[in-house]
C-alpha cells in the first residue's frame, strides 16, 4: 500500500477529505486539476462526492473527461463516493449518464429532502460494520452484469464493486473510519 499513487480528481467538491484519509494512511496522492495531471504516474483514482452535474461538466470543459474513462475501462482501480459514483454509473436516473463505466443504475437525491442528509451505521462485505455518513446522497437501483452488492442501507443498496471499480453512495472520508479506503487499496489496486 505504500508504494501506491492515487490521483484524486480535485475540480470541485470534496476532495480534500481523500486527501486527509490518505495522509493518514500515508498513501501517496496528488490532486487532478488539469488535463497535465494525468500525465504523473497514477495506481488508482478517486472520484469524490460533490455536485455530479458540475463534476461532469467540468470534466468536459477541462478535457479530462475521455482519457479519465479511456483509462477506467483498461482497468485504473477507482472509488467513486457519491457524485463520484454517479459519474460512473452507466445509468442515471431521469438524466444522462457521464463516464458511464459501471454496470449500476442510480438514482440521485434519493432519499428525499428529510432524509437528505443522515448518519447509519451498516455492514460492508469483507469489512464489516462501518459508519456511513450520507450526503443528499444517491442510491444505487440495480447492479446488472459482473457487478457485486457489498453493502446496503434500509434496504438500499449503497456500495457496489465491478472489478476494479468501487462505488459508494456514502462518505467514508468523513467518517474517521479509514478501513474503506483501506479496502479499495488493498482489494482493487496492485501493489
Ligand atoms: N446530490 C449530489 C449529486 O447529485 C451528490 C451529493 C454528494 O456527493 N454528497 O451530485
Amino acid at each position: 500500500m505504500g508504494e501506491t499513487t492515487v490521483g484524486i480528481l480535485a475540480v470541485q467538491g470534496a476532495f480534500a477529505e481523500h486527501e486527509c484519509a490518505l495522509c493518514a494512511l500515508g498513501v501517496r496522492h496528488f490532486q487532478i486539476r488539469q488535463k497535465r495531471d494525468l500525465q504523473r504516474p497514477m495506481d488508482a483514482l478517486i472520484l469524490p462526492g460533490g455536485e455530479s452535474t458540475v463534476m461532469g461538466k467540468l470534466l468536459r470543459e477541462l478535457d479530462l473527461f475521455k482519457e479519465i474513462r479511456r483509462r477506467i475501462l483498461h482497468g485504473l482501480p477507482v472509488m467513486g463516493t457519491c457524485a463520484g459514483l454517479i459519474l460512473l454509473a452507466r445509468e442515471v436516473e431521469g438524466d444522462s449518464a457521464y463516464l458511464g463505466t459501471m454496470d449500476i443504475r442510480v438514482k440521485r437525491n434519493a432519499y428525499g429532502r428529510q432524509l437528505g442528509s443522515f448518519y447509519t451505521e451498516q455492514d460492508f462485505k469483507g469489512v464489516g460494520r462501518v459508519p456511513m455518513p450520507f450526503i443528499r446522497a444517491p442510491y444505487i437501483m440495480k447492479v446488472s452484469g459482473q457487478g457485486e452488492i457489498l453493502a446496503k442501507a434500509d434496504e438500499k443498496i449503497v456500495a457496489a464493486r465491478q472489478g476494479r471499480q468501487l462505488a459508494l453512495a456514502f462518505h467514508p472520508e468523513v467518517s474517521g473510519d479509514l478501513r474503506i479506503h483501506q479496502y479499495f487499496l488493498e482489494k482493487l489496486v496492485d501493489k
